[in-house]
């Protein structure tokens, strides 16, 4: 009977065995065949040793390895918040650094590889004024400080006194230079932090933001939710959609004093960190193809919407020239030959130099300026060329 009981256990204890071997078996063959050979951080980081290698010289060391290291964030004031989190973050050591503009003591104020004088792109570029007319806020650690910040809280009408984005992402709202009664459009906004920078302007006379993403857009609708107050967000002033940006010159024609073009790009910095839903993987490679094709559209729509003497800001967050250069040249070229429209590069040194201090730029680009990723300064990439259309 002892024989039975011990046979029956032993019997029972295999057959749990089996169900966990059975279970382990159905997840381990799938896990198995699914995980790619190469993960897409990798074949991105690859393409980037190629092509920025090359493009970047001797500065791609360096940049790679802040690429790969946590970026640093800034926290953009909300003016529409009562919570004074100025203060509060000042007194952990967090400066603006849009006003806190000390001179820069380095190299970076002058261009290396233009022997070290004045420098303005081309002839043919105009020169940005150097005034910073908003009244954005943007708050960072200092130099070297590699600090998080805490999760900013409602105040009493629920509103959010901060939100955290790279403070290179401010530049191109910077750039844009809106002013008081100017009416803004935003061709690719969600999730939305661009927005609420140009948001903050003091009297804005008109803004619409849009992406072609509905879910994007809801995303977009929620952010703004949580920093403006319900009375503005039903606003006439404000308008949210959900358009293709590409068909936006054909209906908005000749209509906006200012246009932000912050396009889908390849990401750098989160194609190297992240395998989810990487634009590196294989299956999005047409896509990823197709990328400069459809940014030269946007921003050739963009330069559409905008009325003559508009200004209008491209933007990426890639060190790609292709992406970057290669789509303002391909624009401004469209425009021209198939609309006539004739426009001019903004030349935003006088940008850069103010603030040199917190960012690194790149050298010697053929149009528009690139905050490069450092390890003192883990912000970006950013890519912003500013262009204003003379007919
Ligand atoms: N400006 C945003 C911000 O500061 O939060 C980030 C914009 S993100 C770099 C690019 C956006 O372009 C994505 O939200 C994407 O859904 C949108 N997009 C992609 N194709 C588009 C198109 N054809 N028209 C408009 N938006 C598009």
């Amino acid at each position: 009977m002892a024989l039975l009981m011990e046979t029956r256990l032993i019997l029972r204890k295999v057959k749990d065995l089996r169900c966990v071997a059975v279970r382990w078996s159905r997840v381990k063959p799938k896990w198995a065949t699914t995980r790619p050979k190469f993960p897409a951080t990798r074949l991105a980081l690859h393409q980037f040793d190629v092509t920025y290698g090359s493009q970047l010289s001797a500065l791609w060391p360096s940049v790679r390895v802040a690429l790969l290291c946590e970026k640093k964030y800034g926290a953009l004031i909300n003016n529409f918040s009562h919570h004074d989190v100025m203060a509060e973050l000042q007194l952990q050591g967090c400066k603006d650094f849009i006003t806190d503009t000390a001179p820069a003591a380095d190299s970076q104020s002058q261009d290396p590889e233009r022997g070290g004088e004045e420098v303005s792109q081309s002839d043919l570029q105009t020169t940005s004024d150097t005034s910073i007319h908003s009244s954005i806020k943007c708050l960072v650690f200092p130099r070297g400080d590699i600090s998080r910040f805490k999760a900013a809280r409602p105040d009493s009408d629920g509103l959010l006194g901060y939100y955290l984005m790279d403070a290179a992402s401010v530049l191109p709202c910077l750039a844009l230079d809106v002013r008081a009664g100017h009416s803004v459009l935003d061709l690719c906004a969600a999730p939305g932090g661009k927005a609420l920078a140009i948001m903050q302007t003091y009297d804005l006379g008109f803004l619409c933001v849009n992406d072609s993403s509905a879910s994007r857009t809801m995303r977009l609708r929620r952010v703004l939710q949580s920093y403006i107050p319900k009375d503005q967000l039903s606003d006439t002033k404000l308008h949210v959609c959900s358009f293709d940006g590409t068909m936006f010159g054909d209906v908005e024609r000749n209509s906006f004093d200012r246009v932000l073009v912050d396009v889908p790009c390849t990401t750098d910095r989160l194609s190297v960190t992240e395998d989810d839903n990487n634009i590196f993987s294989k299956n999005r490679a047409g896509e990823r193809k197709r990328l400069p094709q459809l940014q030269a559209a946007l921003l050739l729509s963009g330069i559409l919407t905008a009325r003559p003497g508009g200004e209008i800001v491209y933007s990426t967050c890639s060190l790609s020239r292709q992406q970057n250069q290669g789509v303002v040249e391909q624009a401004a070229h469209l425009a021209l030959q198939e609309h006539g429209i004739h426009t001019q590069i903004v030349d935003l040194k006088p940008l850069t130099q103010r603030f040199s201090n917190t960012f690194h730029f790149a050298p010697g680009l053929s149009a528009g300026e690139m905050v490069v990723p450092h390890l003192a300064a883990n912000f970006g990439p950013i890519y912003m060329c500013k262009l204003r259309r003379l007919t």
